[in-house]
């Protein structure tokens, strides 16, 4: 908050302290002058935010405030800075002289002389009378410049006794353009920000009662008069339920709280949130598998060729974990379920799993055929939930990529190509639910 003290000087009923009558016929009072200055200035800083100001002088120029008064004022008030508004005149009855005179006291604060600078030739940029003050950036002594605690300038805008000055200083346009003057010094000096709007209607919903309030007096504080529309509590988040069919990085995927590895015998159109598969043989996985703690099958896929291979489980107390292993008699012993597959993430190596040329007594197989551009399936786990993800054209290496991206804690690639299938709720994750499959995943 900004606070100013504004002085127009004088009042209304003060002896001499008027136009001369050659002049003006209607004798023009400073005070009323001062006054007219002074009021343009509380108006046009009105469209600033976080701005206070006193008025220290009689706004009515009814009675006279002493000056003593007037800085006690703006002192316990705590005002940040202090313009005392005047119009000056010179011994001489009229003259033809003139200009703008602004002053700080001689040993008053950095700020003071900046203002006082700031201020005169803003007036001269504002008003045009340029005026021929041997010193127009002047010290002075006056009571209002040596005892306000703030910084503080007087400003005599033009001579009301000089024929040159007089007929503009009378004029509404010359008041204004002090006016404009010295609310530019003050908001650029100051760092006043223009109100946005003058008012704002905020309308809060599913919004917690404290966090509106804070919203409300944040705009407040910015100058905003708020009116708050709608204030509710948040309604409570609807309960998510599982199994849940999401679309993951593009990939129709079902989220589940655990899986149960199956044997539908026949195509997945008959069971929802399911996605075929792993390594299957003649109607038999051909890859570790594990459901209801008895092993459906019990060899790593590459058993044979002394290969082992990523292993996702979980344990009766519902500890999920992986492994790399050749049989079930390396896993856990209080196996709940365990799906295996090609390991991903961390566990990424076809080679160490037997996705590669293999040898042994003479007979050489390739299964690289695996990490070929197909369809995939990944088992995955994240944030307590299973992931059924299908993977539409990938490689192995791309599915893996896939799989860091959705930031899964732990996979395994389960079997491409023509047997690779999902049944999730949505159209979109219903995928080659026709084909028969042998060994499937269901969520639950
Ligand atoms: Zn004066």
């Amino acid at each position: 908050m900004f606070k100013l003290a504004l002085d127009a000087g004088h009042w209304m009923g003060e002896a001499g302290r008027r136009c001369p009558k050659e002049l003006d016929p209607n004798e023009t009072r400073e005070w009323w002058l001062n006054s007219r200055v002074i009021s343009k200035v509380q108006d046009k800083l009105s469209v600033y935010a976080g701005v206070e100001i006193l008025r220290v002088d009689d706004p009515t120029g009814k009675t006279e405030v002493p000056l003593k008064e007037r800085v006690q004022l703006a002192n316990e008030w705590g005002a940040d800075f202090y313009l005392s508004g005047h119009h000056n005149a010179a011994k001489e009855y009229i003259f033809n002289g003139g200009g703008h005179v602004a002053f700080c006291y001689g040993k008053g604060s950095k700020v003071s002389f900046e203002m006082r600078d700031k201020l005169y030739d803003a007036l001269i940029k504002h008003t045009g009378l340029k005026g021929n003050r041997a010193n127009p950036k002047a010290t002075a002594d006056y009571y209002v410049l040596i005892h306000t605690k703030a910084p503080a300038v007087l400003l005599e805008m033009g001579f009301m006794n000089s024929r040159l000055d007089c007929p503009i200083v009378l004029t509404e346009e010359f008041a204004d353009g002090c006016a404009d003057a010295i609310v530019e010094v003050i908001a650029e000096h100051y760092g006043l920000v223009r109100k946005q709007e003058d008012t704002c209607t905020l309308t809060v919903s599913g919004v917690p009662q404290d966090e509106a309030d804070k919203l409300v007096k944040e705009m407040q504080g910015r100058g905003y008069v708020v009116s708050v529309e709608g204030r509710v509590e948040a309604p409570a988040e609807p309960e998510v339920t599982y199994p849940r069919t999401v679309k993951l990085e593009g990939m129709p995927a079902i989220l589940a709280k655990n899986i149960v590895p199956f044997n539908p015998n026949g195509p997945l159109s008959g069971w929802n949130n399911t996605i075929s598969g792993g390594f299957s043989a003649s109607g038999q996985p051909c890859s570790i598998l594990v459901q209801d703690g008895k092993a459906k099958c019990k060899y790593a896929c590459h058993y044979w060729y002394d290969r082992p291979e990523s292993v996702l489980y979980r344990l009766t107390d519902g500890t999920v974990g992986m492994a790399r292993v050749k049989s079930t008699d390396e896993l856990p012993k209080s196996l709940r379920w365990a799906v295996g597959g090609l390991g991903l993430l961390d566990n990424y190596d076809p080679t160490a799993e037997g996705f590669c040329k293999l040898t042994k007594d003479d007979r050489t197989e390739n299964f690289s055929d695996v990490l070929r551009d197909t369809d995939h399936t990944v088992l995955g786990y994240k944030d307590g939930l299973f992931h059924l993800i299908y993977c539409k054209s990938m490689t192995a290496a791309q599915v893996n990529a896939y799989a860091k991206k959705v930031g899964l804690e732990l996979a395994v690639m389960l079997d491409g190509g023509h047997v690779a299938a999902i049944n999730g709720s949505e159209s979109w994750a219903k995928i080659n639910t026709k084909q028969k499959q042998y060994y499937a995943i269901q969520g639950e």
